[in-house]
Formats: structure tokens, C-alpha cells, sequence
């Protein structure tokens, strides 16, 4: 496949054909109301979420395509004009609603560009994802795999969703007389909401344009925009901070709950943090899950980093052991990743590069796989950003440091909200 057929998550012109895994703001950079490059393909659901991002786009060249069906495109070699023609398939990437990975196969080989993913090995979903994805490749690997290595390091060991969000609910449980904030992005963790809601038997409180987006998804009634009928509110990740929470306990006790596969990444540089409270809530350093499955002894569980804020585990991405599993069932010969964040990259070959498959004589797969596709490789600033709410000088030092694969600002981030810092804005991650 040459530069100049398809692009996948990126919207400069060029391209014939366009891909969007989903509508998180790192995978729409360039995307706009008035983009008009090319068809655009996604899934159903992100089809129906459109309108909300992009009110006043030309809705005639959405093109929804169906999860786990081959599709067919007619497209002509750029540089010969000879006809180019690919299959691809959209596959459940289990991140957020719509969210899709997709398989392309072609004179090329077969591409995988996963987008943000989970990979759990769990559940029904889980299941008939992998199951979709084995039968589409049939026996053959993956020549390039594109992949989402957020979390590509031993460091990152979280739990399934479906026990972080049992700590959650835990969390709020033990705290009866407290009002409860959670910090969430436009899309994303409505599974987490409905379990707190079924769980605890009560309504959650969302923002005006939340509620358009559950409604839009079809959630059942437990979603609301009236503060007097719960205690517990989902809020905009941008608006969760410890002046917030500070200024809430100022009226009512409140805790802050966020729910994030991130803050991990920070405890090899905690250094003193020592006090820093880990908590009365279930752990998952057990044998055992609830589950059955087994349990790294180093996974981590909910924590309180703050008087008022509790992080948990629970990510819409692959913790790394998905992401091994992920890897030693493609068996690409390439891998590429796609996601680099301003404190952190992580090369996938450092850890996994012994899964790749290797002795592949196909002249296609020694191209470089940049040439092969124009994919986005999204940029993520540090998403936990801190910035010095006491005014007492707290240095963001910048420089890098090789540690295990991973490219990482010594900035301290738990040791920094320790010390009284703020957590602002975060285009997470989670
Ligand atoms: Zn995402």
C-alpha cells in the first residue's frame, strides 16, 4: 500500500479514502465541521455521536460501516494509476462507544491499525472481538501492526474494568455521607456509571452535553442533570482539581474519584512517598480475581493520593499484559506505536520484539511501514499536568530519562499532588 491511498485517524488532504477509529480529541486533531477531503469511515455509533462534534459536517461522505463484515474499496495506485484494490474489516476495540480497530488486506499483506484499545481476556464482548479478529486473519499475521502502546510496559499491571469498577463502588459505599465526584472525558466510562448505578441504586449526575451523548447512546433513564436527585456527579475530567474538591468540602464532604490507568506510571519516582496512604478499599493483590482469573501480585488497586481524591485503575486501555497477549496473537512482523505522550514513549519492540515474527522474505514487509499508510501517531500531552497551586516554586524539570523502554520527564506526579499541586486539564489517557 503506498502514502497517498488511505489515512486512519489523520485528515490532512492527499489521501483517497479516511478512517476514524473514534471520537477522542487526539484521534479528530484536523478533523472540523467544514473538513470535505474524502469519504470518511467509521462505525455505526460513532456515525450517530458526529453531529455533537461536528455539528454543521457534510454528513454525505460518512460512510458506516459494519463491525466484523470485509468491505471493499476500489483504489488506484498513486504513483502508476493501476487499480489498488483492499479489503478491510472494522473490528470492537472495546475503548470507548464506537471505538473500532481495522484490519486492512491487500496486495500489501494485512495492516492493523488497533486505535485506542482494551484487550481484556474476559467477557463475552472480549471474546467475540478476539474470536472476529482471528477468523478475519485466517491463519496469516500481521505485516504492519499499528499499535496502541499507551500502557506497553510491565509497570502499567491494572485490572479488568469490571474490578476497578468494583473498587469505585466500594469507594462510594464507605463513604454514605459524602458527596461523590468522578472525573470523566466526553465519551468514555459509561460502562463504570451504569455498574455504580445498578450497584448502589442510584442516579448519576451528568453535564448538559453528557446527557445528550447518553441519550444519543440509548442509556437507560439513571443519568440526570439535576443535582438534588444524587450525591454522585460525573464531571468533565478538565473541572476535577483539588481546589474543586477543596472548595466543595468547604460546603459538603466530598471525594474525588478518578478513574485512570496513569498514575502508575509515577511510582518508580515517587521517592518519600511513603505516606502516601494506600487505602481501605479492595485490593487486587491476590491470588485469585473474582473471576477466577489470576492476579499479578504487583496490579494495583484503588489509592488515595489526596485528603479528598482517590485514583482507581480502571482504563479503557490495554494494561500490558493485554497488550502481550495482543501481540503474540498477531504475531506482526512489524509493530509501530502510535501513541507518544510529552512525559512518556514507549517502544513496543523493547518488550515485546521477541513475539514479533520474524524471517518474513516478502519484500513488503521490509518497507518501512510509514510508507504504507498515512496514520496518525497521536500526540498526547502529559496528561496529568500539574501545575503549583501554593505558589511555592515547584519546578517542572523536563529533561529525559531512559528507564526500562520508557522515555519519562522526572516529574514526580504523586509526589507533586502531595505537596499540594493541582491536576488540570487531562485529554486522558485513562
Ligand atoms: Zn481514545
Amino acid at each position: 500500500m503506498e502514502g497517498g491511498m488511505i489515512s486512519v485517524d489523520r485528515w490532512a488532504r492527499g489521501s483517497q479514502a479516511y478512517f476514524l477509529t473514534h471520537l477522542h480529541s487526539d484521534h479528530t486533531r484536523g478533523l472540523s465541521s467544514t473538513w470535505s477531503h474524502g469519504p470518511l469511515f467509521c462505525s455505526r455509533t460513532t456515525a450517530k455521536l458526529f453531529p455533537l462534534k461536528f455539528p454543521d459536517f457534510k454528513f454525505a461522505l460518512l460512510r458506516v460501516v459494519e463491525i466484523g463484515s470485509w468491505h471493499h474499496l476500489s483504489l488506484s495506485s498513486p504513483s502508476s494509476g493501476s487499480p489498488a484494490p483492499i479489503h478491510f474489516m472494522p473490528i470492537d476495540a472495546f475503548h470507548c462507544p464506537g471505538a473500532v480497530m481495522f484490519l486492512f488486506k491487500g496486495i500489501f499483506g494485512h495492516v492493523l491499525y488497533t486505535g485506542d484499545f482494551r484487550w481484556e481476556a474476559t467477557g463475552e464482548r472480549s471474546m467475540k472481538a478476539r474470536n472476529m479478529l482471528l477468523d478475519a486473519l485466517h491463519g496469516a499475521k500481521v505485516d504492519h501492526l499499528y499499535l496502541d502502546n499507551t500502557y506497553c510496559n510491565p509497570l502499567y499491571c491494572f485490572p479488568t474494568r469490571e474490578v476497578a469498577a468494583q473498587q469505585v463502588i466500594e469507594i462510594i459505599a464507605s463513604h454514605p455521607d459524602h458527596d461523590i465526584i468522578i472525573g470523566i472525558d466526553s465519551l468514555g466510562k459509561e460502562d463504570l456509571l451504569l455498574q455504580i448505578s445498578r450497584s448502589l441504586k442510584i442516579k448519576i449526575w451528568v453535564w448538559p452535553e453528557r446527557l445528550q451523548t447518553m441519550h444519543l447512546l440509548g442509556y437507560p433513564d439513571i443519568f440526570t442533570t439535576r443535582t438534588s436527585l444524587t450525591r454522585v456527579r460525573a464531571v468533565p475530567r478538565y473541572s476535577f482539581s483539588m481546589n474543586t474538591l477543596e472548595a466543595l468540602n468547604a460546603k459538603r464532604p466530598t471525594i474525588g474519584i478518578m478513574p485512570s490507568g496513569l498514575p502508575w506510571v509515577v511510582k518508580p519516582f515517587e521517592g518519600k512517598m511513603k505516606d502516601s496512604l494506600t487505602l481501605s478499599v479492595a485490593s487486587t493483590n491476590r491470588t485469585l480475581a473474582g473471576n477466577g482469573t489470576r492476579v499479578d501480585r504487583n496490579m494495583k488497586s484503588a489509592e488515595k493520593v489526596h485528603d479528598h481524591i482517590f485514583t482507581v485503575p480502571y482504563s479503557d486501555h490495554c494494561c500490558f499484559h493485554e497488550i502481550k497477549d495482543f501481540v503474540q496473537l498477531t504475531k506482526p512482523y512489524n509493530v509501530k506505536g502510535i501513541v507518544s505522550m510529552s512525559f512518556c514513549y514507549v517502544n513496543p519492540a523493547y518488550y515485546l520484539s521477541h513475539l514479533f515474527s520474524s524471517n518474513h522474505s516478502s519484500q513488503k514487509t521490509r518497507l518501512d511501514p510509514e510508507i504504507l499508510m498515512e496514520v496518525e501517531k497521536v500526540e498526547r500531552k502529559g496528561k496529568m499536568k500539574i501545575r503549583d497551586i501554593r505558589g511555592t516554586g515547584l519546578k517542572k524539570r523536563t529533561n529525559k530519562a531512559n528507564f526500562m523502554g520508557v522515555r519519562i520527564r522526572r516529574v514526580a506526579i504523586l509526589r507533586q499532588i502531595s505537596r499540594g499541586v493541582k491536576i488540570v486539564e487531562c485529554d486522558s489517557p485513562d
